[in-house]
């Protein structure tokens, strides 16, 4: 049996990290991978899909620009695919291996299961299973995989999921599209710009934990993109036949298309995982505390989507440097820095949460939203401003539509909440991030001069808004 202080069953980006910071603490670790490193969203998630949402989403800033092309422009769709290949390194994880390797790790392929306290036994590609124990922590970053709706007749229709749609090697002719989050808009706006006739089935509309004027946009953007998005009405019944999806609706309505792509939720990679062997249910989420240890162990962590705080890359990557400082900490002796905002805890996993969505007009957040705070009790002043007004905004684009919304907690004289949604807004989402997690004071932020002539100028507006409101 081999010995390392922390095993770590997941290779994506999370179970990396933990990997990584608990050998930078001194410590031996062990990285296990099933499929290849770098996970989910290298491959099948975050890079694949950026890549094919941006050659339409650079095309139409150009076109948004009077004078930046010289007649008419379109996308080359194979050329989309072959840069999204060159972007996901043609699915070959060499570089990954290589990049734990160098950082120290050790990596090991194969099918991690615990086992018990502090062990884990892992099925290699031949079959052939090995025993791993852990000196301090075994950490689980396993992940999750595409929910699919019981609807009936969808699983035999053999629907895309994520994985299919972000590793296409084609656009379909008709793509019809379930689901109204993130994923759903984001892959309706990729296949609408390189040509699908894109139908979206989203039964409670769009973007719905977001703030209303968000999913709002996004449709409006999707129609004039082409996209038929439906809301109000759910499949019913779905079937496959002589190359052909038909979806059948509550409301009576019949989409036909070539491709079905299922985007309805996650499901955690615990089914496999060996959970019973300590006591926990297979197939859970696992429910964690601030510095990520599974509630009730104090060996056992769990971190990135498996313990669905923030299903988000760098939010789970947040959570993989507080749990291997913690861990390394913890190793040595050390006392855990476990205050809110320590070193070894995801404070802001609470309320501090960035997200942008890459769809046209592109949608960045982070923290509460109106309804959100109002429903906690919060005393709030909300704000909005029309970002076509910033100067910056409309030299940016001809026509520039956008809108920002700042949620200022009146308690605290803070803001606790910010969503923009116009060209361009997700390089704007850090300014807001610092202000959220340092809560700088809105009597401060008047001295954080926005550059002109930038979109950021908004901070100025709204601060003015807020003053005369
Ligand atoms: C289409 C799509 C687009 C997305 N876009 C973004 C985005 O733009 N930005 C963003 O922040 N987030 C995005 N996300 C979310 C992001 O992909 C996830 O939050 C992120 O991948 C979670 O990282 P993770 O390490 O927890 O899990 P994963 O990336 O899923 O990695 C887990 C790894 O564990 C391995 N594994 C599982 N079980 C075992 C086992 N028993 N033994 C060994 N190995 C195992 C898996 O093979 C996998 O490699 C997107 C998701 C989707 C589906």
């Amino acid at each position: 049996m081999d010995e390392f202080d922390v095993v770590v069953i997941g290779g994506g980006p999370v179970g990396e990290n933990v990997a990584d910071r608990a050998v930078r603490g001194g410590l031996t670790a062990a990285l296990v991978e099933s499929e290849k490193f770098g996970g989910e969203c290298s491959y099948w998630a975050c890079m694949p899909s950026k890549a094919l949402l941006r050659p339409g989403q650079a095309l139409r800033e150009a076109q948004h620009v009077r004078g930046a092309l010289a007649g008419e422009a379109a996308l080359d769709p194979s050329e989309v695919f072959a840069r999204r290949d060159a972007v996901v390194g043609h699915w070959d994880d060499a570089g990954q291996v290589r990049w734990a390797q160098g950082a120290g790790i050790t990596t090991i392929r194969g099918q991690g299961r615990l086992a018990g306290q502090r062990r884990v036994t892992v099925t290699g590609p031949d079959g052939a299973e090995t025993t791993l124990s852990a000196k301090h922590a075994v950490v689980l970053a396993p992940g999750t995989d595409a929910a699919v709706p019981d609807i009936p007749g969808l699983r035999a229709a053999r629907p895309w999921t994520s994985r299919e749609a972000t590793s296409a090697k084609a656009a379909p002719r008709r793509l019809a599209v379930i689901g109204g989050g993130v994923v759903a808009a984001e892959m309706a706006t990729a296949y609408a710009s390189l040509g699908s006739q894109v139908t979206l089935l989203a039964r409670s509309g769009l973007l719905t934990g977001l703030e209303p004027f968000a999913g709002e946009a996004v449709g409006d953007g999707l129609r004039v993109l082409g996209v038929e998005v439906v809301s109000g009405e759910s499949p019913t019944r779905v079937t496959r036949a002589d190359g052909e999806v038909t979806i059948e609706t509550s409301a009576g309505r019949t989409v036909v298309a070539d491709e079905v792509l299922a985007a309805t939720g996650r499901t955690p990679r615990t089914v496999d995982l060996g959970l019973e062997t300590v006591g926990l249910e297979p197939g859970s989420w696992l429910a964690v505390d601030d510095t990520l240890r599974v509630e009730g162990f104090d060996w056992l962590y769990a971190a990135g989507d498996v313990n669905h705080r923030a299903l988000l890359t760098h939010q789970g990557k947040y959570q993989a440097r507080a749990v291997g400082d913690a861990i390394a900490a913890r190793a040595r002796g050390a006392a855990d820095d476990d205050a809110p905002w320590g070193a070894h805890v995801a404070t802001a996993d609470h309320t501090a949460v960035p997200q942008v969505i890459f769809t046209e007009p592109e949608v960045a957040a982070i923290g509460v939203t109106e309804a959100q705070a109002r429903k906690a009790g919060t005393d709030v002043a909300v704000v909005d401003y029309d970002l076509g007004w910033v100067a910056g905004a409309s030299l940016y684009a001809d026509g520039y539509a956008g809108r920002a919304r700042m949620v200022v907690d009146e308690g605290r004289g803070v803001v606790i909440g910010m969503t923009l949604v116009g060209p361009a807004v997700a390089e704007l989402l850090h300014a807001a991030t610092i202000a959220v997690v340092g809560e700088v004071p809105i009597a401060r932020l008047w001295h954080a001069v926005p550059a002109y002539p930038t979109i950021s100028e908004v901070w100025l507006r709204l601060l003015e808004a807020y003053r005369d409101r």
